[in-house]
């Protein structure tokens, strides 16, 4: 069959440019100061006062993003961290890269994030840190945990990748006191770079603790190495400080931030409306009254053949995520988490990215229903 969908669905999600941003890249060529620089601490300010914080250190990605916030909150050998098994896979090596051992635990299927009672039940001797994911966007409360934590010395590290300008309640993601925030700034997220990271830290000292495992431990500027014949290497650190090309993007992006995310809302209810009919379409629920949404994921019945025919039909359908507990490379953590696997195996994510119009999720949806197994589909389609 000639495919005949319109451009825009034929991709599950990608970047959206405002204009701009092609002039501030160039800017940032030409000058030619291609690592940390005073860009992108003028994109750690911008995004600070956005969220109403003081403080924001970026990075290199997401990913580095959790490994630093876990480092900076304690975490080493021995230690556990409790973390969805429905996340990215990147959650779980940064659990591992620090030489903890990731605890997987539950969601609730209507959501896909976890709850309090599934994170109390997990909590061994072991303990450092919980990393929630914050999927789809929705924001993960645990403030009622909060005193159990802090008396056993358990950090919350969130994993906010999806969640940019999200709130929990009135409140901003990242700016939920006693949380270390971590934010990707990936291709695909709510505010792009390009390629980037963010942590809210929950200190001035876990700050400068931040600034010094992103750039290999060294705590003195660039304009001070410059200028002296020595530097000092003060504590572990890694390469993950962010590019002043991604802080020149991220800058653009952020000021048109509230364009993409009444554009994300909107596309988001769009699909609720539309799904509704379909019977046999369970709607993940992001709170879209709190949320600025990273995707539209749904649970449908036999999800492979579905996925398929959308793919067939130019639908750049998607799954997000295989479980983790039963990758290959996490296999010593496995442990049975039937919740998860069952959801698994029907969720699949729709064509969801700002370039969308109202159009392109009829046409989606109109695919949806024709490929669902006939007693789940609607009535009147
Ligand atoms: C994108 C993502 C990450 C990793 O971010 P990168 O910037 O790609 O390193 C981590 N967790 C989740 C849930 C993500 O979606």
């Amino acid at each position: 069959m000639i495919n005949t969908a319109p451009t825009e669905v034929t991709r599950n999600a990608r970047p959206f440019l405002h204009g701009p941003e092609a002039a501030a890249m160039n800017d940032a060529l030409q000058a030619g100061q291609y690592g940390h620089s005073s860009r992108v601490e003028e994109f750690e300010h911008a995004v600070a006062d956005y969220l109403g914080v003081p403080d924001m250190v970026a990075v290199a990605s997401g990913t580095a993003a959790l490994q630093l916030a876990l480092l900076a909150a304690g975490t080493g050998p021995g230690d556990e961290v409790i973390v969805p098994s429905q996340t990215f896979c990147a959650s779980v090596h940064a659990i591992l890269a620090t030489g903890a051992r990731p605890r997987f635990i539950e969601i609730n299927p209507h959501t896909l994030c976890i709850d309090e009672d599934q994170v109390r039940a997990a909590i061994t001797p072991a303990t450092r840190a919980v990393l929630p994911v914050l999927y789809g966007g929705r924001a993960v409360d645990l403030s009622a945990l909060h005193d159990t934590l802090e008396s056993q010395g358990i950090s919350v590290v969130q994993d906010a990748a999806h969640a940019f300008g999200s709130r929990s309640g009135t409140t901003l993601v990242g700016a939920q006191p006693g949380v270390l925030t971590c934010f990707s700034f990936g291709p695909i997220k709510n505010l792009t770079c390009g390629q980037g990271g963010g942590i809210i830290p929950r200190t001035t000292a876990e700050a400068d603790a931040l600034r010094g495992l992103r750039s290999l431990g060294i705590t003195q500027s660039q304009q001070e190495r410059a200028a002296a014949t020595t530097y000092s290497v003060h504590g572990f650190g890694l390469r993950a400080t962010m590019s002043d090309l991604n802080a020149a993007i991220g800058l653009v992006q952020l000021q048109h931030f509230a364009t993409v995310a009444a554009k994300r809302k909107a596309l988001w209810t769009s699909y609720a409306t539309r799904l509704k009919p379909l019977t046999g379409v369970a709607l993940v629920d992001v709170d879209v009254e709190h949320t600025v949404p990273f995707n539209c994921v749904v649970h449908i019945p036999d999800r492979d053949r579905v996925f398929r025919e959308l793919r067939r039909r130019g639908i750049g359908a998607g799954v997000h995520y295989p479980p983790n507990h039963t990758q290959p490379a996490f296999q010593a953590w496995n442990r049975p988490l039937p919740v998860t696997e069952e959801s698994g195996r029907h969720l699949m994510s729709l064509p969801f990215h700002p370039a969308m119009s109202d159009d392109d999720v009829r046409h989606v949806v109109s695919v949806l229903a024709h490929a669902l197994p006939q007693e789940d589909a609607c009535g009147a389609c």
